[in-house]
């Protein structure tokens, strides 16, 4: 069973992400296991604080090398392997075959949620690999994490069903968008599915579908 730890200050995100769908079927599978740590309980001092002010100055808070060392050494205790990964805009661009290289290996993860301005550098030497999830800046690693983790686990083998449906979705290829699809009824609003799609002729839906793929930039 793939093992897959969380550190974050906001735990209480990740409930109805992790607990719906597919997500609760892989767990329900025993295909992954997913533990919260939850970095308030690393802070420091009776208010458990966990953030403090950028040396050189500039606005905004940091987590501090502190609680962050002892979140990645609790979940390393938990899971010695893991690889662990820090959600940053610096990191390795998300891609959907990076999902399905980390799905096809056996390692375990522990992923790291940055927040306010984002984390003390030293906590990279306790980091295996940085992600971004794009050109942007969200508000903290909460979502990029569980963009990834779903990502992955859904092509965990044995996680969707259909073993097929991963190979042919977009991105699956490395360059194409899945064709357009329909489903019932024929005809809606005056809308109509393509003739084709209803002839049976697998062999002229598979030409068309070919055709209607759209070029990943
Ligand atoms: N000051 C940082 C900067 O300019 O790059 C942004 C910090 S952001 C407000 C807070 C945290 O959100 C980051 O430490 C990171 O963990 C996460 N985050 C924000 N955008 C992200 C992205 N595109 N990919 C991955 N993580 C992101």
């Amino acid at each position: 069973m793939r093992k897959i730890q969380v550190i974050t200050l906001f735990p209480e995100m990740f409930d109805g992400v992790l607990n719906s769908a597919m997500m609760w079927k892989a767990q329900n599978q025993q295909a992954v296991e997913f533990r919260m740590v939850n970095l308030r309980d690393f802070g420091l001092g009776p208010r458990k604080r966990v953030d403090d002010t950028p040396y050189g100055g500039g606005d905004g808070m940091l987590l501090m090398a502190e609680p962050l060392f002892a979140a990645v050494n609790d979940a390393k205790r938990y899971c010695p392997d893991a690889k662990v990964v820090l959600m940053t805009p610096r990191g390795l661009r998300w891609k959907q075959s990076v999902a399905q290289s980390w799905a096809d290996s056996n390692y375990d993860y522990i992923f790291v949620c940055g927040r306010y301005e984002g984390v003390d550098e030293r906590i990279l030497t306790l980091v295996d690999i940085q992600v971004s999830v794009g050109d942007y800046v969200l508000t903290g690693g909460e979502l990029p994490a569980m963009t990834i983790i779903d990502s992955i686990v859904r092509l965990i083998p044995g996680v969707l069903g259909g073993e097929n449906s991963a190979a042919i979705e977009s991105f699956s290829d490395g360059e194409t968008l899945e064709y357009p699809q329909y489903t019932r009824p024929e005809v809606f609003t005056g809308l109509e599915v393509p003739k084709v799609l209803l002839s049976g002729n697998h062999a002229e839906i598979a030409k068309w579908r070919a055709e209607h793929s759209i070029k990943a930039e």
